[in-house]
C-alpha cells in the first residue's frame, strides 16, 4: 500500500528559483526510497516540505491518504536524521535521547525501555552514560538515527546522513542503516548525491534533475535501463555518442549510425518506439564490452587502436579511438589472457544488441 503521495508539489523560493517542479511520487508502505541527485536539484526541498519544514508552493502531500501539507512539523510522526547532528554536549548520550520524550511527559518505564531499544538498534547499548565529545563521527551519527527513532516513527527521513563521515566508516554505516531499516519494517526516505551509496541502500531510487524526476526504478533497472542520457551518465560510468536511426525494427531493435563516423551499432530502444531519422545518445557501459581474440566475433564488431591499457586490479581499464576519433572505454576482466595491450596496438571491440542502449532525451 501507498504510505506517502507527493502530488503535483511545487516550491519556488521568491519569484525566480523553482526548487522542486509538479512532483509526483508514491513511496510504499516500509520500502527504502532514495532521492538521488546532483547538488541542487531539488532534494533536499522535496524532503523539507515532507517533514513540514518548508511549505508547498503548488500541490499536495498525503500521508496513509490523509492530506498533512498544513499538519505542523511536529504533528506528522516523522523521525529526521540530518548531516549535521546537534547533540546537546553538556547531557549524556542516554538523557539526549531521554529530552524529547520527558518534554512530552513520557513515564520514566517507558523513557528508560526507549532508550535502551534505540541504543541497542543502532549497536551502541554501552554507551548511555558517554558525553557525545567522548564518542567518534560514527557513534554520534548513530546517536543522530538513535534519536530520529526514539518516536518509534512509521516513517524515518535522512538527509545525506553520512556526509560528514570518512569513505570506510561511511560504507560501514551504509549497511547497518539498511539493516536498521530491514529490522524496523518502516518507511525510510532517504536523501544523497551518491550514486554508490543509493544503489547499495535502496528498493527504489528516483533520480532528480533540476527539481524533476527523471526516473524511478530499482538499483538494477536504473543501472542496466537508463531511460535518459542523463541518468545514464549520473549512475555508474558510461560510453555516450550521438547518433541517428538507420532502420528502426521490432521489439525494440534499432540501428544507429554515429556522428562523424562509419560506425553503425545495432542497440535496444527499451522507451519510445524510434523511427529512422531519430536522433539518440548511445550508451554503452564499459563492462557490457569485451575485446575479440583472434577469429572471435560479435553482432556489434568495432575496429579500434589501443590509447592506454591499465591494470586496475579488479579489472583492465582499456581507452580505445577508432579511425574516425570516436573514444571507447571497456574494461575487461583481470583475468583474462590479454593482459598486455600496447598503445597503438589494433583491436577489435565487441558488444551485442542488449549492451548498447538508444536514448532519446
Ligand atoms: P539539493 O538538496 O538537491 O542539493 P536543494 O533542495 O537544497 O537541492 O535546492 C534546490 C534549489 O533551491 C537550489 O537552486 C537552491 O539554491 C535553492 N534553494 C534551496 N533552499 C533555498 C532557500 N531557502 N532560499 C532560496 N533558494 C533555495
Ligand atoms: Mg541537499
Amino acid at each position: 500500500p501507498v504510505h506517502v503521495e507527493f502530488r503535483g508539489v511545487s516550491k519556488r523560493y521568491g519569484q525566480t528559483v523553482q526548487a522542486v517542479r509538479q512532483l509526483d511520487l508514491e513511496i510504499m508502505r516500509g520500502e527504502f526510497l532514495t532521492l538521488l541527485g546532483p547538488s541542487g536539484s531539488g532534494k533536499t526541498t522535496a524532503l523539507m516540505m515532507l517533514a513540514g519544514f518548508e511549505d508547498t508552493t503548488e500541490g499536495e502531500i498525503l500521508i496513509d491518504g490523509q492530506r498533512i501539507d498544513n499538519v505542523p512539523a511536529n504533528r506528522r510522526g516523522i523521525g529526521m536524521v540530518f548531516q549535521n547532528y546537534a547533540l546537546f554536549p553538556h547531557m549524556t548520550v542516554a538523557e539526549n535521547l531521554a529530552f524529547p520524550l520527558e518534554v512530552r511527559k513520557l513515564g520514566r518505564e517507558q523513557v528508560t525501555r526507549r532508550v535502551r531499544n534505540v541504543l541497542d538498534m543502532v549497536q551502541l547499548p554501552e554507551f548511555g552514560n558517554r558525553r557525545p565529545a567522548q564518542l567518534s563521527g560514527g557513534q554520534q551519527q548513530r546517536v543522530a538515527v538513535a534519536r530520529a527513532l526514539i518516536f518509534e516513527p512509521n516513517l524515518v527521513l535522512m538527509d545525506e546522513p553520512l556526509g560528514a563521515l570518512d569513505k570506510q566508516l561511511r560504507e560501514q554505516m551504509q549497511f547497518e542503516i539498511k539493516d536498521i531499516h530491514a529490522r524496523l519494517g518502516v518507511t525510510f526516505v532517504y536523501v544523497t548525491h551518491d550514486q554508490t551509496e543509493a544503489l547499495t541502500m535502496s528498493d527504489r531510487i528516483a533520480v532528480f534533475s533540476a527539481g524533476r524526476i527523471e526516473q524511478l526504478s530499482t538499483p538494477r533497472e536504473l543501472y542496466e535501463r537508463p531511460a535518459a542520457s542523463f541518468v545514464a551518465s549520473f549512475i555508474g560510468e558510461s560510453n555516450r555518442m550521438s547518433g541517428t536511426v538507420l532502420t528502426g525494427g521490432e521489439n525494440g531493435g534499432v540501428a544507429v549510425h554515429l556522428d562523424d563516423s562509419d560506425v553503425v551499432l545495432n542497440a535496444m530502444s527499451y522507451g519510445a518506439t524510434l523511427s529512422a531519422g531519430a536522433r539518440v545518445t548511445l550508451s554503452i557501459r564499459p563492462e557490457r564490452m569485451s575485446m575479440l581474440q583472434d577469429g572471435a566475433t560479435a553482432l556489434n564488431v568495432i575496429a579500434a587502436t589501443v590509447v592506454q591499457s591499465v591494470y586496475v586490479g579488479d579489472h583492465i581499464r582499456l581507452v580505445a579511438v577508432t579511425a574516425s576519433g570516436l573514444k571507447f572505454i571497456v574494461k575487461l576482466a583481470a583475468s583474462s589472457s590479454q593482459l598486455e595491450l600496447n598503445a597503438g596496438e589494433a583491436v577489435r571491440l565487441g558488444c551485442g544488441r542488449e549492451d548498447c542502449l538508444a536514448l532519446d532525451r
